[in-house]
């Protein structure tokens, strides 16, 4: 059941990346649901084509997009993928990321740039292509995808709460940046989304740690992010919501070896 009227995102095209699995699908199928036109993108044809053939089962006009958000020139040909298809963007949800669990001292250079890479790199290449070839000049609203730890410590996340964190900072500044132009910029940060492979691989390693998740839905995730985009968000720009429950505060107590 949804509580948003369901031409909410009538009119309205959403590009929303990592839109073929966990929470990305979820967002992608609720904007879908409440009318908007969807475009979902990331690295895998196939996933994307069975994501893609299941909204379009729900009379979803759903399309998907290959493309690696490190590679500034694949986020360009993706935008221009949605503009030539749909004629416009409204909503830019920045979702895609990269993850594993690693302590610092198991963490190489590498790994901890390719994490950085694509959870902050990506999210910028995403907002600015969008921005350059639509936004700047017919305004819209952007949602990115990061997480409560971002704000403070976390054991096994060093590499995506240091990317986390340059996001809420791109949102904060590309918030004051494109107020004047009617671009809102905001985050969502979501606790434990049960069935997703993220919460899968931090559990494990996290067993034996006594750690305890509280798992929410993607669809809870997907809901604030449709208010974030909606009209009943228009004076809201530059702010990060958190939807854990007040679970991510147990981090600060979580023990690290
Ligand atoms: P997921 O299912 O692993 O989704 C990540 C998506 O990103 C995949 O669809 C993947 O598709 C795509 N992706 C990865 N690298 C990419 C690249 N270089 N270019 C384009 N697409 C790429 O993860 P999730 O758990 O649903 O997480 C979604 C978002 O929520 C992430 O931003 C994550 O940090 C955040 N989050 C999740 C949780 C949780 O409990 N799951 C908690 C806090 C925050 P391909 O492999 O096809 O490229």
């Amino acid at each position: 059941m949804s509580i948003f009227t369901a031409n909410l995102m009538d009119d309205k095209v959403v590009l929303v990346t990592g839109g073929g699995t966990g929470i990305g699908k979820g967002i992608a199928k609720l904007f879908g649901q409440h009318g908007a036109k969807v475009v979902i993108a990331s690295r895998k044809q196939d996933v994307l084509d069975a994501t893609a053939a299941e909204l379009q089962a729900e009379n979803i006009d759903c399309a998907g997009c290959v493309c690696d958000i490190r590679d500034y020139s694949s986020v360009e040909a993706l935008i221009k993928f949605v503009l030539q298809r749909y004629g416009q963007l409204d909503v830019v949800v920045n979702n895609a990321a990269g993850n594993f669990p690693a302590s610092v001292d198991q963490l190489s250079a590498n790994g901890f740039r390719t994490v950085v890479d694509i959870d902050l790199n990506g999210t910028f290449n995403v907002t600015k292509a969008a921005f350059e070839h639509y936004l700047k000049a017919n305004g819209g609203a952007v949602v990115n995808i990061t997480a409560p730890f971002a704000g403070w410590g976390v054991a096994y996340q060093a590499h995506a709460a240091a990317a986390k964190a340059g996001i809420d900072s791109l949102t904060r500044s590309c918030a004051v940046e494109w107020q004047p132009l009617g671009i809102r910029v905001n985050a969502v940060a979501p606790g434990s989304v049960a069935a997703t492979e993220g919460t899968a691989r931090l559990s494990e390693a996290l067993v034996g740690e006594g750690a305890q998740t509280l798992d929410c839905e993607a669809e809870d995730i997907a809901n604030t992010v449709l208010f974030l985009a909606s009209d009943a968000a228009k004076f809201i720009s530059g702010e990060i919501i958190r939807v854990d429950s007040a679970s991510g505060v147990d981090m600060l107590h979580m023990p690290v070896h």
